[in-house]
C-alpha cells in the first residue's frame, strides 16, 4: 500500500480529501505571497487520528503540514514542496470551561473568535484579540505566540496557555492538559511549542487562561503630534490609570487617510488632521470610576502638549468605530496597493529614534515610498510598512522587498529589537535569521528540533535556517 493510501485508512473516509477544489484553498495565503501544492488534504478529528497519521509520516520519512485557519503572514502553514497538508478544522470542540477556576479546554481548530464568543457568554474575558479573529484558530495564535491589540495588559499567547496536548513528529500524545498557575515540576515543556510554528509537534488541544470580563472600558483616539509625545503620553497614562490601559496603538495620518478611502463607513472623527495618532483602551472594574479618571488624564496631557485633540467613545458603537479605524489598516493597505512590511519590535522608549532613523533609510533606497508605520507601541511593537509610491500593483517597488527588508532589520538590530515581534519567522525570515540571532542560538534551536524531529518530518524547511557550509 501507498504512504498516501496509509495515511487515507488511519483517518478514515471523513479524515481526508484529495479533491482539488477542497485543497486549493489550503494553498494560497492572505498577502499571495506563497504558493504551494499537496496530493492530500488530512482532516483529523482527534489526536488518536493526528498520532496514526504522524507515525506513518515518521517510519516512512514523509514530510507534512500542519495549518489550522491560514492567516499566517510569514508562509509557515504552505506545503510549499508539495507535502502533505493537515488541517485542523475538524479538531473543533470546546472540551470545558471552569468558571469559577477561569478556565477552558478547547480543541485546536476552534477559531479565536469562538473562544473570546464563549468567555463572554460567562462574563468572562478571553484577552488575545487579532484582526484576523474570525478564521484563526486557536492552534495557529499558540503555534506562532500571536500577539495582538491587548499584549500590553495580558501578554502574548504564551501567557494564556496552562496546558498542551500535543502530538511529536513520531506520534507520540503528549499530554499536558493542566490547569495550573503554578507547576514546577520539572521543565515546563510546553513553552517549547508555544511559537515552534509547527515544527516541533501538532498541538491538538489546549487549556487557556480566562478572566473577569472587565465592567467598564473606556476608548479614545488622541492626536499626537510626534512617536515622542505617543510613547510620553503611554507613561503618563499608564500611571495615572494605575496601570489600567489595556490598548495603547500608534496609526501614521496616511493609515487613517487610507481607512476612510478604503473602507466603508469608515470616517475621521476628528476635525483636523494630525501626522499621528494614539487608539488608548483602558478597563477595569464598574466602581473604579476609570472614565472620569482617563478623561482627567487625557486633559493634562492636552495641557503638557502630548495631544492636541482627542475623542473618547461615548457608547460602544463609537468605541466599535474607533477600533474599525485600527482593524483595518492591514485590509485598507492591501486595497490601496503594493507594500512592503515588517513586523518590528524595539524597547518602547526606542521607537521614536528607530522610526527616524529606519524610515530616512528606506526612503533612500525607495525615494516616494510612502511609510505607513503603525502598530503596538505599548509593546515596542510596529508593523513598518511602506506603500509604493502610487496606489496600485508595483511589481519593481514589490521586488526591493529583501534589499528594503535588510536595510530595516540592520536598524533594528542596532536598537536591540527583534526582526519577528508577532508574526514569526516561517519562511519568509528563515534565510535571514542567522544575522541577527548567534551561531550559538541557532545551534541550540536545531538540536532541539533533532531531539523532537530526527527525520525532520514536520513542517521542514520552515523557521529553521539551513547550516551553510563554506
Ligand atoms: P496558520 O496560518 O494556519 O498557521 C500558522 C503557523 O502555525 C504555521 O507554521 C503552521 O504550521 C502552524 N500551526 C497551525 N496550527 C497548528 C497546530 N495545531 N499545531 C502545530 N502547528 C500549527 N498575528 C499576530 O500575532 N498579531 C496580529 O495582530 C495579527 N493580525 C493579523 C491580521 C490579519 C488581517 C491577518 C491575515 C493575520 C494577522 N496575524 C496576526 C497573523 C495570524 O493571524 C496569526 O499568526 C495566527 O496566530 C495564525 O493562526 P492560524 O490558525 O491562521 O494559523
Ligand atoms: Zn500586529
Amino acid at each position: 500500500m501507498s504512504v498516501l493510501d496509509r495515511l487515507k485508512d488511519a483517518v478514515g473516509a471523513k479524515g481526508f480529501s484529495t479533491d482539488p477544489s477542497e485543497i486549493a484553498p489550503h494553498l494560497e495565503e492572505w498577502r499571495g505571497k506563497y504558493h504551494g501544492h499537496s496530493p492530500l488534504l488530512l482532516k483529523p478529528a482527534s489526536a488518536a487520528d493526528v498520532s496514526a497519521a504522524l507515525r506513518i509520516c515518521h517510519e516512512t520519512g514523509t514530510p507534512i503540514v500542519p495549518q489550522g485557519g491560514n492567516t499566517g503572514l510569514v508562509g509557515g502553514q504552505v506545503p510549499l514542496n508539495g507535502e502533505v497538508l493537515l488541517s485542523t478544522k475538524r479538531l473543533n470542540r470546546l472540551r470545558g470551561v471552569d468558571e469559577s477556576g477561569m478556565t477552558c479546554t478547547v480543541e485546536a481548530g476552534v477559531t479565536l473568535a469562538e473562544i473570546q464568543k464563549c468567555a463572554d457568554e460567562r462574563r468572562l474575558l478571553f484577552p488575545l484579540s487579532l484582526a484576523s479573529e474570525g478564521s484563526c484558530t486557536i492552534g495557529g495564535n499558540i503555534a506562532t505566540n500571536a500577539g495582538g491589540t491587548h499584549v500590553l495588559r495580558y501578554g502574548m499567547t504564551r501567557a494564556l496557555v496552562l496546558g498542551l496536548e500535543v502530538v511529536l513528529p513520531d506520534g507520540t500524545v503528549l499530554d499536558m492538559l493542566r490547569a495550573l498557575a503554578k507547576d514546577n515540576s520539572g521543565y515546563d515543556l510546553k513553552q517549547v511549542f508555544i511559537g515552534s510554528e509547527g515544527t516541533l509537534g501538532v498541538i491538538t488541544a489546549a487549556t487557556l487562561r480566562l478572566f473577569p470580563k472587565p465592567e467598564t472600558c473606556v476608548t479614545a483616539l488622541a492626536a499626537v503630534p510626534s512617536p515622542e509625545a505617543a510613547v510620553a503620553l503611554l507613561g503618563a497614562m499608564q500611571s495615572q490609570t494605575g496601570g489600567l490601559l489595556s490598548a495603547f496603538e500608534l496609526m501614521p495620518r496616511i493609515a487613517l487617510e487610507f481607512v476612510t478611502r478604503h473602507i466603508a463607513g469608515a470616517r475621521d472623527p476628528l476635525a483636523a488632521p494630525s501626522p499621528w495618532y494614539v487608539l488608548l483602551e483602558a478597563t477595569g472594574g464598574r466602581h473604579a470610576n476609570l472614565a472620569a479618571t482617563f478623561e482627567d488624564a487625557l486633559a493634562s496631557a492636552v495641557t503638557a502638549g502630548l495631544v492636541t485633540d482627542a475623542v473618547v467613545a461615548a457608547s460602544d458603537t463609537q468605541a466599535a468605530a474607533l477600533w474599525k479605524l485600527r482593524e483595518s489598516i492591514s485590509e485598507a493597505q492591501k486595497r490601496e496597493g503594493a507594500s512592503i512590511k515588517h513586523d518590528i519590535a524595539v524597547p518602547v522608549a526606542a521607537v521614536p529614534a528607530f522610526l527616524a532613523k529606519a524610515t530616512h533609510a528606506v526612503l533612500e533606497v525607495v525615494p516616494g515610498a510612502r511609510p505607513v508605520s503603525f502598530g503596538h507601541l505599548g509593546d515596542g511593537n510596529i508593523h513598518f510598512n511602506f506603500n509604493a509610491l502610487a496606489a496600485g500593483n508595483d511589481p519593481a517597488f514589490l521586488a526591493l522587498w529583501d534589499e528594503v527588508q535588510q536595510v530595516v532589520h540592520d536598524i533594528v538590530k542596532e536598537f536591540g529589537g527583534s526582526i519577528s515581534a508577532e508574526h514569526g519567522i516561517g519562511v519568509m525570515k528563515r534565510d535571514s535569521l542567522p544575522r541577527y540571532k548567534s551561531h550559538e542560538e541557532l545551534d541550540a534551536m536545531r538540536a532541539l528540533k533533532a531531539a523532537f524531529d530526527p527525520k525532520n518530518i514536520l513542517n521542514p524547511g520552515k523557521m529553521i535556517p539551513p547550516v551553510l557550509r563554506l
